[in-house]
């Protein structure tokens, strides 16, 4: 049990105030293992499938890319993994982060409500991601790998990985989905200034980038062409492996000391969550808090995980749980998860994040086998609900995290209706500081809501891979 400090005495014992509703842990509570939800999935996942040969993916074929450790732990049924003493060292310098109630937003909903978030925002990089940046790029380093590859999205991904790499003395190149390398300047320069060189992806660097570039010299990019140009680059340089922000089983498990930490936190509060709630995009933050509950779901508790999306790029919600490559070069394995194709490119309309056509297998499985739930939202909720929070809790927070804010918002006032209490923890996965060019669009009035249509959701559905199960 965690020993509590003057902060997380609980409220009933001092009066209501910001330091009541501020839980924090002291670093001794850093956890000492990842919790891997793989020793306890009622059904095993379906095994990857190798990209070229259409069979069960073998340890060895991954060892082109990544170090022995991480793929060990892709397909470990061991419970508990410790955390390797640097990296907790490393960790340390900014976790455990703060559980905080949401007080004022939970007057501002006038909902009966108890609202709590843990703010991975206060990382180095702003977001949960240097959670799995710093054990990647510790695994690689002790394998003796001097450089990491990768691709960035948003620029999170590249931004942690970047700080990561610098702290354990390696090279780092970032393959940037070129619209958000365009919208987004600051991110490059952060990667940068952390020594990381950054390019616009599709790049004339890769076959891949330029096999792209020759049809559609425009393109805005996409997660998947980065990723394909990132393991080009991995697989071909015997010094450089590829680093993976999100899906990845590895990934996921990295991040569950977000959901072991805030389940301390809340007991120092005599809580228990009815609902966790969080953003998706690869499912990375979300599976960092809400698996840790999941052995208590998995027994029949009352708890419900829920996992919130764009509704302009609806993987969950409106994709396919079937088996699809993880890039639109078809380079990566083909993993069963819920997905909208691999050539899916989500509009440029979109500024929220969230942009990835395939999900996490561990919270495909676990949606499709209906143990979590998953819901969509649109992004003018998405920035409403972004405002509120900043308005009450005085944080910016990113766009993808206010993609679980808005369906906290909602919930909480269905309570209010329904005369009902319960209790909401949702992952605050970063801080929105990069992401003014969104914020300027939503306060000019300029940003579009987009339901992707049916029918193009159907014509990248119908580019599956067919693989017999
Ligand atoms: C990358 C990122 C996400 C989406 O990735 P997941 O793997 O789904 O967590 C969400 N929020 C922030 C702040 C991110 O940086």
């Amino acid at each position: 049990m965690a020993s509590a400090n003057l902060e997380t005495t609980g409220p009933s014992m001092l009066p209501t105030t910001a330091a009541t509703d501020r839980i924090t842990l002291p670093v001794s509570e850093l956890p000492e293992h990842w919790y891997n939800v793989l020793a306890d999935l009622p059904v095993p996942l379906a095994p990857p499938i190798h990209p070229g040969t259409g069979q069960p993916l073998g340890p060895h074929d991954l060892e082109r890319i990544f170090p022995p450790q991480l793929i060990e732990q892709e397909m470990s049924a061991q419970r508990e993994i410790p955390i390797p003493a640097p990296v907790r060292e490393i960790l340390a310098m900014w976790r455990p982060t703060p559980l905080i109630r949401a007080r004022n937003l939970e007057r501002a909903l006038g909902t009966p409500a108890r609202i709590y978030f843990k703010h991975e925002g206060v990382s180095p990089a702003g977001s949960h991601k240097p959670n799995t940046a710093v054990p990647q790029a510790y695994y690689n380093s002790i394998a003796g790998i001097t450089r990491l590859a990768t691709e960035t999205g948003a620029g999170q991904w590249g931004s942690a990985l970047a700080f990561a790499t610098r702290m354990l003395g390696m090279a780092c190149r970032v393959f940037m989905v070129r619209v958000s390398y365009e919208q987004k300047p600051y991110r490059r320069t952060f990667m940068r200034l952390f020594g990381a060189e950054v390019y616009p992806s599709p790049s004339p660097l890769t076959n891949a980038g330029r096999a792209i570039l020759a049809e559609h010299p425009d393109s805005p990019g996409s997660l998947g062409i980065a990723i394909s140009e990132a393991v080009e680059e991995a697989a071909s340089r015997d010094d450089t492996n590829y680093s993976l922000g999100s899906v990845l089983n590895h990934v996921l498990l990295h991040q569950t000391v977000i959901g072991q930490e805030a389940r301390k936190q809340l007991e120092l509060v005599g809580e228990e969550p009815d609902f966790v709630v969080g953003c998706h995009g690869g499912g990375s933050n979300f599976g960092g808090i809400a698996l840790p509950f999941m052995p208590e779901v998995l027994a029949g508790g009352k708890l419900r995980a829920v996992a919130v999306e764009p509704d302009s790029c609806p993987t969950l919600t409106r994709g396919r749980f079937a088996f699809d490559f993880g890039d639109t070069a078809k380079l990566t394995p083909i993993l069963q998860m819920y997905t909208l194709g691999h050539d899916f490119v989500p509009p440029a309309v979109h500024a929220g994040g969230l942009r990835y056509h395939g999900a996490s297998p561990i919270i495909s499985a676990l949606v499709h086998r209906g143990v979590m739930d998953a819901e969509s939202v649109g992004q003018s909720e998405v920035f409403k609900a972004a405002v509120l929070f900043a308005h009450s809790e005085g944080i910016v927070p990113a766009p993808e995290s206010a993609h679980a804010i808005a369906a906290v918002v909602r919930k909480a006032l269905q309570l209010r209706d329904e005369g009902r209490q319960a209790v909401i923890l949702f992952s605050l996965s970063g801080h929105g500081f990069f992401d003014m060019a969104a914020f300027d669009a939503y306060l000019d009035g300029k940003l579009e809501d987009f339901e992707y249509p049916e029918h193009a959701i159907a014509t990248s559905l119908a580019r599956l891979p067919k693989i017999s199960q």
